[in-house]
């Protein structure tokens, strides 16, 4: 090639929606580092991981931002979900509240976010298996009825985190191409 300068085809927003302790920045280290951190410390500042993907011969960029463990407080701010295009709601397969804010955290993204944005529902901690309190099917139905993504996934062992991510790049690809 006669130029070093690549051009990135396509970037795009993904936010991370949930309670508190349901391992958003577990997922998000899984995918964009490939780490798993067992004694989570609430994350201090708004941050987000880049994370470049190859798709039918385009450069995918996909900042991926993580709520600053703002989420206690419901204080994410408009900018938090300004331009976003694709989130992830995850709950905790062994926690039922987390589940039960599911609907909370949909109204949150539908009054704030674009309302083409593509959203997967995710059932996190699935390693936890002798725990669950929240069967498959719950998440499956309720995904359903909202047009939603579903994917169930372990940030711990790893199981489901990249297929979630792909699909969601994929779907906001599809959408925009
Ligand atoms: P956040 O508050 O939603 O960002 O959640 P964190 O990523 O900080 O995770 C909260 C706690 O759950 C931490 O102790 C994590 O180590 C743990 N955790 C996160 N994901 C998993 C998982 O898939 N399996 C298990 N067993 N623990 C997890
Ligand atoms: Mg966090």
């Amino acid at each position: 090639m006669s130029s070093g300068f690549v051009a990135h085809d396509y970037q795009f927003k993904v936010i991370l929606c949930g309670d508190s302790d349901v391992g958003k920045s577990n997922i998000l280290g899984r995918f964009s580092r490939d780490e798993f951190n067992p004694s989570s410390k609430a994350t201090l500042a708004i941050e987000f991981s880049t994370k470049v993907i190859l798709h039918e011969g385009k450069r995918l960029t996909v900042h991926i931002w993580d709520t600053a463990g703002q989420e206690r407080f419901t204080a994410l701010t408009r900018n938090y979900f300004r331009g976003a295009v694709g989130a992830l709601i995850v709950y905790d397969i062994t926690s039922v509240e987390s589940f039960n804010s599911v609907p909370r955290w949909l109204s949150l993204l539908r009054s704030h976010a674009h309302p083409a944005t593509v959203v997967c529902l995710v059932g996190n901690k699935i390693d936890l298996e002798a725990n669950r309190k929240v069967p498959t099917q719950s998440g499956s139905d309720f995904a359903k009825a909202h047009g939603l993504l579903f994917h169930e996934t372990s940030a711990c062992t790893g199981v489901g985190i990249n297929l979630t991510f792909h699909q969601l790049i994929v779907s906001i690809y599809n959408a925009v191409s």
